[in-house]
C-alpha cells in the first residue's frame, strides 16, 4: 500500500532575508561580462532555427489546439518533484509544488512559473473559456478556470500532458529554444 504525502507548500511563509542596499563591488576591472545570480532555475535561452520536432499527436494539441482524451495523459497522476516544460520549446511552465489532483482527468496546477503562460479568450465549442498557451512558442497547453475553489489559489490550469515534458528535480533543464523574431 502506497501512502503519498502531499506537503502544503506556502510561498509566503519564507522569512524575510536581509539584503544589503548596495552590493560590494568585487568584479575585476577587466571583466567584460556581468555575472548575475538567478534565484530560480532558468536555463539560458538558445536561439535556434526550429523548435523540437513534434509527433502528429503532439502537433494536434500544441499547434492545432486539440485535447488529449480525458484520463489518458502520462502526467495526470504524477506526484514526483520536478518541473514541467513546454514540449515544443523547453520553456519551464509549471512546478510540481503547484500541481494538484483535480479529478478532472488532466494534469492540474493552481499556479504557473512567472511569465510562462499567456491567456487568450476562447469562444470555441459554444463555451466561454480562457485558453492558455506557452508564452515563448505560443503552443496550446489547455485552459485555465477560476472560482472552482479546488485550492486556496482558486485557479485550475487544466493542461494536456502531451503539451509538456517533465524533468525530475535534480536533473538539468534543457535550454529554452527561442526563434529569431520575424522581420517586419
Ligand atoms: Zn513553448
Amino acid at each position: 500500500m502506497l501512502l503519498v504525502l502531499l506537503t502544503a507548500a506556502c510561498g509566503s511563509a519564507q522569512p524575510a532575508a536581509s539584503v544589503p542596499a548596495t552590493a560590494p563591488a568585487a568584479a575585476p576591472p577587466s571583466a567584460a561580462v556581468a555575472a548575475e545570480s538567478v534565484p530560480v532555475p532558468s536555463p539560458p535561452a538558445e536561439i535556434a532555427v526550429a523548435y523540437n520536432p513534434l509527433t502528429a499527436a503532439e502537433a494536434d494539441v500544441l499547434l492545432h489546439k486539440g485535447t488529449e482524451y480525458r484520463g489518458t495523459g502520462e502526467y495526470t497522476d504524477l506526484d514526483q518533484d520536478g518541473t514541467y516544460l513546454c514540449r515544443q520549446c523547453n520553456a519551464p511552465l509549471y512546478r510540481s509544488q503547484d500541481k494538484f489532483h483535480s479529478g478532472c482527468g488532466w494534469p492540474a496546477f493552481d499556479d504557473e512559473l512567472p511569465g510562462a503562460i499567456e491567456r487568450h479568450r476562447d469562444h470555441s465549442h459554444g463555451m466561454e473559456r480562457v485558453e492558455i498557451v506557452c508564452a515563448n512558442c505560443k503552443g496550446h497547453l489547455g485552459h485555465v478556470f477560476a472560482g472552482e475553489r479546488m485550492t486556496a489559489k482558486n485557479t485550475r490550469h487544466c493542461v494536456n500532458s502531451i503539451s509538456m515534458r517533465f524533468v525530475p528535480a535534480g536533473q538539468p533543464l534543457p535550454a529554452t529554444i527561442v526563434l529569431p523574431k520575424p522581420a517586419k
